[in-house]
């Protein structure tokens, strides 16, 4: 995948001018957010939960390597092999290896993030073996080329009627003059089209929400049931997964799983959560002869110790991305990588370089809400703050951005100026925006209102109300 990080601010003027984007991008905030607020009210011991959470994966992440290894003797145990992969190359070669080995044409795939990151499916068609993602979102843009909106709907950027259009132009084989008028036309349609492609399919593909390292297995959660059909059906089963993912017991991963759904799309439970461990045994009926686990770092460790080190917490649920006022007007494609929103911008500089994504952690108003719903009480705004500082240090952000920073440095910290310029600026907004009670526009900064107005200033500044409650304060404490 090509990355267009670099591109940030031209891909976020381009998605808040884009009326269709806005629009499906309105549906965010009602449905996932308002049904994670439902769900969350729904269990009291949710706030625990977290807590639990929290502290149980800081425990997994300094014993890493601990738990990996037993991880590994586990799925050895149950007939499977551990593949482990330092970098995306490796990871792209290893799967290529087994692909081969299976002599695979086409492989079968459920979501999965990971392989999004080390741009699996290109390399593989590049190879001769098809891809066929089996999410219907993946599938979506898969049909269209394009790189995920969302980590847990990565299509979600699309309006039905551009779907439809899609599966029109590249379903050939179906009746032209159909209606795909209703959701529930298009959704059965995929299902159609994909129902052949896993009975066809030589290998199966998925990611894991977690790998339990007591038992050697992958917990692999979908609300599609696509997973399951791409594990069992095909002969070779490979789950490729970023090595953060392991938790030590059973028991922890319902923990997690509790956590995950609520903050993904406010339901209880996802509706399909399976655990694989190893191939199919001797004498069972379904379910794949060879069992592989391609364990990607790709960076990871090199987070370990680091004030970047609590992203690895992140169980990838989306809710960070949903709650965002970011992401919410300009959606996740135009962030340029795999992974958007506030944890894209703080794991995309981490996982590729601050260079080319230096964009992403400026790309936040702070307002807290990420870290507020974070069911891993990820501090995102404090590591976000980490990079801004890491990108002025290195000089990587433009002189102009920078000098703008040391002027509002120097501003803040001289009381006397700032009041005077702050009431300066507010004086001249008032005025200019008098009848509208709107600034269209913004002399020397014009990105603030490139994809809206801003409302004028109110007619006096916080410090000077401040200072007046307070001189009525001191003079009421003196007459009694
Ligand atoms: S950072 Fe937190 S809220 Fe965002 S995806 Fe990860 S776990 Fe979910």
């Amino acid at each position: 995948m090509k990355i267009t990080s670099p591109h940030f601010q031209k891909n976020a003027s381009k998605a808040v001018s884009d009326p269709l984007l806005r629009e499906a991008l309105g549906l965010i905030e009602t449905n996932f957010a308002g049904n994670r607020k439902e769900a969350i009210a729904r269990l009291p011991e949710f706030d625990d939960l977290r807590d639990h959470a929290k502290s149980l994966k800081d425990h997994v992440i300094i014993n890493l390597d601990l738990y990996l290894e037993r991880f590994e003797t586990e799925v050895k145990k149950s007939g499977g092999t551990v593949h482990w992969c330092s970098s995306a190359e490796e990871a792209r070669n290893t799967i290529l290896k087994l692909c081969k080995e299976k002599r695979a044409r086409t492989v079968t795939k459920a979501k999965s993030m990971v392989t999004e990151e080390i741009d699996l499916n290109h390399f593989l068609s590049s190879n001769n073996i098809e891809p066929i993602e089996t999410d219907l979102g993946e599938y979506i843009i898969q049909l269209a080329n394009e790189a995920p909106g969302h980590i847990v709907a990565p299509a979600v950027h699309k309006t039905k009627a551009q779907i439809a259009e899609l599966f029109y132009k590249h379903h050939k084989d179906l009746d032209p003059d159909r209606s795909l008028n209703d959701p529930a036309d298009i959704v059965a349609e995929g299902r159609a089209v994909m129902r052949q492609r896993y009975l066809d399919a030589d290998v199966g593909i998925t990611g894991a929400n977690f790998l339990v390292a007591e038992t050697g297995s992958a917990v692999i959660v979908t609300n599609e049931g696509n997973a399951d059909l791409s594990l069992s059906l095909p002969k070779t089963h490979i789950v490729v997964t970023g090595i953060e993912k392991v938790i030590p017991t059973v028991e922890d991963g319902l923990t997690m799983l509790r956590l995950l759904a609520r903050s993904a799309t406010g339901q209880e439970f996802s509706t399909y959560t399976t655990v694989v461990t190893g191939p199919k045994r001797e004498g069972e009926l379904d379910g794949p002869s060879a069992f592989h686990v391609v364990l990607v770092d790709n960076g990871r460790t090199d987070l370990v110790g680091t004030e970047f080190q609590d992203i690895l917490r992140c169980i990838r649920c989306g809710a960070c991305l949903n709650h965002c006022p970011v992401f919410g007007a300009i959606g996740g494609q135009a962030y340029g990588w795999v992974y958007s929103g506030p944890m894209g911008a703080v794991l995309t500089p981490a996982l590729t370089d601050l260079q080319t994504a230096h964009h992403l952690p400026f790309a936040s108003s702070f307002c807290g809400r990420c870290e507020e719903v974070c069911p891993m009480h990820i501090p995102l705004p404090k590591m976000m703050r980490h990079w801004r500082e890491k990108a002025f240090k290195e000089r990587i952000n433009l002189t102009r951005e920078r000098m703008i920073v040391r002027c509002w440095a120097f501003i803040t910290l001289h009381p006397k100026i700032y009041r005077l310029i702050s009431n300066l600026a507010a004086s001249f907004f008032l005025t200019i925006s008098k009848k509208s009670g709107w600034l269209p526009s913004l002399p020397l900064s014009r990105g603030w209102t490139y994809g809206r107005d801003l409302p004028a200033p109110e007619e006096q500044a916080f410090h000077t109300l401040w200072r007046s409650s307070r001189r009525t304060h001191e003079n009421q404490q003196v007459h009694k």
